[in-house]
């Protein structure tokens, strides 16, 4: 590896490559904790020398992980000591926002934030928005098609793409940066590399969409006795509000009294003793009049009895309140730890079923543990945490068996977000048939013939990786 990295060097300049404690001083997974085991960190400043770098790997059969903000959950980053890291840090440059087409364009190192403050300043929003927009990047964003709160009303990243570049395992680059809507010029290769978790190419630029700022925000949260009252209670805000509706966030019973605890850090927006609770939230184009509709359908969902309670933010420090109990991540993990998470779909209409079985087997395995039940039911996503004071191999497959097996059983899909990495690469063959999956190895050959572009992630290379 010693020659190749003097050879990329003289691409990146002395900056452009990091070895030794440099290396494993940084981690390669979240949260982050040190310990990046790769042979060394390669940081291309253009596309170029992307494109430079891989053909020289390409040729030494050098295997190549891409790291972005390293926020990605299914250890889709992570790296061995024969792997180069090779990481768009530097990678960070963006043009200015086209207010006309709205659209942004922006080397694949940006983080989201940085996106989000360019479209504002334009007047103008870019809508995918999670948690970690603060680090993780547009090139990490794609490659996990990542979605967050507002996918109900805008879609996931791959709605917000409109034009790539990336650079193939050979060197190749693939320049596709066309900032229209429309493009049915064939196979639409964009698609390719969203959600491909860094297996088919390095995303180097984008295209972004971005969208007219809304001029109002209305968000309640809602109690509701019964889960077939929360299926209908969906429907009908989403037919009463006129395709306005932005959030619909769901908490089981579970999860929200382990949030709120003793009500000291977020205070009690509700009482704990109803079955579910929701976080909605409604953009529109006009304040009063979207308030009124935003009101008057609550009103008609506690008339028809949906609802049992509600409350409705009257600030933006009101409506910050009501998010942070969505977005305490941090309680949900202490409350839980060790916790074991997962990122599943499936149609609403199974889902308290569903969470009935998982829930009564967990518990009679292990009779301490405990459960919470969160997440985007407006797209069928829903999260479950499951903490059994344990995360020994063993116990960890045991409680997957548990979730994965009633899923499978469901037609459900293993990771709805999060993507499949190395964390949920045994479980490929719950959600995907094995015709699927030799499709995706014939686009992986055709793509990387050599396996030098994150080997072993999301496909398993052998049978102890399948298991
Ligand atoms: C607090 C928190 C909240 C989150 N909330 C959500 C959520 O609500 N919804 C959601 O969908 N996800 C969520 N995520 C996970 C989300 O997938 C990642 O945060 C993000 O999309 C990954 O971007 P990144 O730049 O950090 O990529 P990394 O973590 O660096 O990489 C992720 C994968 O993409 C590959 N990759 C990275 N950059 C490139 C590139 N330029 N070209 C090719 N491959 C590349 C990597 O090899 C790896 O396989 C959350 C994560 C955290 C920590």
């Amino acid at each position: 590896m010693n020659t190749l990295l003097e050879k990329i060097q003289q691409i990146t300049g002395p900056n452009g490559v990091l070895r030794g404690a440099d290396v494993a001083d940084r981690s390669d997974s979240w949260p982050p904790m040190g310990g990046c085991q790769a042979g060394a960190i390669v940081r291309p400043s253009s596309t170029v020398q992307v494109s430079e770098i891989l053909k020289l790997c390409h040729a030494a059969g050098q295997p190549v992980v891409t790291h972005g903000g390293l926020t990605g959950l299914v250890g889709g980053a992570k790296t061995g000591p024969g792997d180069i890291a090779l990481s768009l840090e530097r990678m960070n440059a963006m043009e200015a926002v086209d207010t006309v087409n709205r659209t942004v364009t922006v080397e694949a190192g940006v983080p989201l934030q940085k996106v989000h403050e360019a479209a504002d300043e334009a007047g103008l929003l870019f809508p995918l928005d999670f948690g970690a927009r603060g680090s993780a990047m547009v090139g990490g964003s794609i490659a996990t098609n990542a979605g967050g709160n507002s996918v109900i009303r805008y879609g996931m990243m791959r709605e917000q793409l409109l034009g790539i570049e990336a650079v193939l395992a050979d060197g190749t680059v693939i320049s596709s940066l066309k900032g229209v809507i429309k493009n049915n010029t064939g196979y639409d290769l964009k698609q390719l590399f969203i959600g491909s978790e860094g297996t088919l190419g390095v995303i180097t630029r984008a295209v972004l969409r971005l969208r007219p700022q809304p001029r109002s925000q209305n968000t309640a949260f809602v109690a509701i006795d019964d889960f077939n009252q929360l299926a209908k209670f969906l429907k009908a805000m989403d037919a009463a509000l006129g395709g306005t509706l932005s959030a619909f966030e769901v908490m089981w019973n579970d999860f929200y009294t382990l949030i709120i605890g003793d009500g000291e850090k977020h205070g009690k927006p509700l009482g704990t003793e109803h079955p579910f609770y929701v976080l909605l939230e409604s953009t529109g184009g006009h304040e009063e009049s979207d308030g009124l509709r935003f009101e008057g359908a609550l009103q008609e969902a506690f008339e028809a009895e949906l609802i049992a309670d509600a409350v409705i933010a009257q600030s933006k420090q009101q409506r910050s309140d009501l998010w942070a109990v969505r977005d305490d991540i941090e309680a949900m993990v202490q409350g839980l730890f060790p916790p074991i998470a997962f990122d599943i779909s499936l149609s609403i209409h199974q889902m308290d079923d569903y969470v009935r079985e998982v829930r009564t087997h967990i518990q009679k395995r292990w009779p301490l543990a405990k459960m919470v039940v969160f997440g985007h039911l407006g797209d069928g996503n829903i999260h479950l945490g499951i903490g059994i004071g344990s995360m020994e191999a063993e116990d960890v497959h045991a409680v997957e068996h548990i979730v994965y097996e009633a899923l499978g059983r469901r037609a459900g899909v293993i990771s709805a977000e999060h993507g499949i990495g190395l964390e949920k690469r045994a479980y490929l063959s719950h959600s995907r048939s094995p015709e699927e999956i030799a499709l995706m190895r014939t686009i992986k050959a055709a793509l990387d013939p050599k396996n030098i572009l994150n080997p072993g992630k999301i496909l398993a290379e052998t049978d102890q990786e399948r298991k």
